[in-house]
């Protein structure tokens, strides 16, 4: 990837908080490198220099800034310019890092040469794959170290060490400190109760909290996840091990803060990507909007409510099942139904105040009798299909790197269309130019009469067709508008997108 070297220097001097973790500043005196956001006195231009990644500096012998933490940065945004191998390939990484397999592992998995992965990672991202694995680790021990007080034995695991020993190698290496040192320089709020942990997760303004809670809120699944007092609650299962999250918004620090309450802390990592990919902090709004702003239907409503983000999900297989419910109900009519299957086959959960249970995992709904629930019989049937395809592997939401192959997959299903299956992919894979192309709901806010149409008009937004949806299913054009109104006629209006024939309402 290229860096707009100018972009980047304006960007250093006035801190801004929108570029922040879109690139690093290598200073060459202190060999430190930093976010553009860094309170540290600004260096002269001479003696800076620019990279696309963090794990670039540290390859070119950058240590991570103490002050400003690259660590706590932005995740890098889902679409980079670069080619959809190497974005994939930090997809996997994140998920899963090298653990299992190594580079040749992960070239094998995106059907590349491991060395062509390797010249690709170079030259986008100015490191190799094993050197952004590293990093990942690295950073992830340090907001481990900085932000928790768990043992440093449970922080070497959690961050993908292995030992102890190997850890405060490496710390030590980067940080010239050990782990205990570094723990003692952090400002920790208070002692926190055992097994809960309280992350807080950047993202780069402006983010529309409001617009994210409005539409989780509307389709919250009672006893798994509710919406009060600006938080998001939800039951979370992972690994065998059950706990929850509590979501909130901290728009002085430029972040969401999550509140995790979690047995087994080596899943702490995939809790908190999953809850980046859910609320789409990766996103990068300076990139986004002048593409939206392009199309007149979409700049009067980027402009009235900025930094809408599309919302992600916990579970793609809770996600799917949602969906499916929710096929030609309303929203209401489907949160209850939801509601009604938790209760019977989701697994009961007490330790969180007014959830109930945790969402049923596949397994659980492959044979069960959802007709007993009021489901009907051809509903009952699709899900238990999507469970068992999931079961059996044919479908599977985690590690996805051929999008079109997972939607032909979906559609497979018996009572899956094109449609759910679009609108499934937009929420769980994260992809940014997702386009549900036969939705009606588009079409009629648009005023155009067929999905040819749309993907013709659509060329423009890319490669961010899934914000210009939800700007188009979630936010009128009307300016002034009253948004606290706009919750239910924004929801129903959601659900009248109803795309195939006949299908899907209440999603
Ligand atoms: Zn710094």
């Amino acid at each position: 990837m290229k860096l707009d070297l100018q972009a980047c220097s304006r960007a250093r001097l006035s801190r801004d908080p929108r570029f922040d973790g879109k690139f690093f500043i290598g200073v060459l005196g202190s060999r430190v490198y930093c976010r553009s956001i860094c309170p540290a006195p600004t260096a002269k231009e001479k003696n800076v220099r620019y990279f696309a990644t963090a794990a670039a500096a540290a390859e070119a012998g950058f240590r991570p800034c103490l002050r400003c933490r690259p660590e706590a940065s932005p995740g890098t945004p889902a679409w980079l310019g670069t080619p959809t191998t190497v974005s994939r390939a930090l997809r996997l990484i994140a998920e899963s890092g090298l653990d299992d397999g190594g580079v040749e592992g992960l070239a094998d998995r995106l059907g590349v040469g491991s060395r062509h992965l390797r010249r690709l990672f170079l030259r986008h991202l100015g490191a190799p794959p094993s050197a952004v694995a590293q990093t990942r680790r690295l950073h992830f021990a340090k907001k481990l170290i900085d932000e928790t007080s768990l043992p440093m034995s449970e922080v070497a695991l959690a961050s993908g060490f292995g030992c102890v020993r190997r850890f405060n190698a490496a710390i030590r290496k980067v940080y010239k400190r050990t782990p205990t040192q570094i723990r003692r320089l952090s400002r920790q709020a208070g002692v926190q109760p055992e097994n809960q942990y309280l992350f807080r997760l950047r993202y780069r303004p402006p983010y529309d909290w409001d617009g994210m809670l409005r539409f989780l809120a509307a389709r919250a699944t009672p006893g798994v996840e509710y919406v009060a007092d600006g938080h998001y609650y939800r039951s979370i299962s992972l690994n065998g091990s059950d706990g929850s999250v509590d979501v909130s918004f901290d728009a002085e620090n430029d972040a969401l803060l999550a509140r995790v309450q979690f047995g087994d802390p080596r899943s702490l990592f995939l809790i908190v990507e999953r809850l980046r990919a859910m609320f789409d902090l990766n996103a990068d709004w300076a990139a986004i909007a002048p593409s939206l702003r392009a199309d007149a239907a979409l700049a009067v409503r980027v402009d009235g409510q900025p930094g809408l983000r599309v919302p992600g999900c916990w579970s793609g297989f809770e996600l799917a099942v949602r969906a499916i419910l929710g096929q030609q109900i309303t929203v209401k009519g489907a949160t209850t139904l939801a509601g009604s299957l938790v209760r019977a086959f989701g697994r009961p959960y007490s330790s969180a105040p007014r959830l109930s249970h945790v969402f049923p995992v596949p397994r659980d709904l492959a044979e069960a009798d959802l007709t007993s629930i009021g489901l009907t019989k051809t509903r009952a049937a699709t899900i238990r299909g999507l469970a068992r395809a999931v079961v059996e592997g044919t479908v599977r939401f985690e590690g996805v790197i051929a999008p079109e192959d997972f939607l032909s997959r979906l559609c497979e299903i018996p009572g899956i269309g094109a449609w759910t299956a679009q609108y499934i992919a937009m929420r769980a894979l994260g992809e940014p130019d997702a386009l549900p192309s036969g939705d009606l709901g588009l079409l009629k806010r648009l005023g155009i009469s067929n999905s040819t149409e749309l993907e013709k008009r659509a060329e423009a937004w890319r490669p961010w067709r899934a914000y210009a949806t939800m700007y188009l299913w979630t936010v009128p054009a009307l300016e002034g508008n009253n948004p606290g109104a706009l919750s239910k006629s924004g929801s129903e209006r959601t659900s009248e997108a109803a795309g195939e024939p006949g299908m899907p309402l209440g999603l």
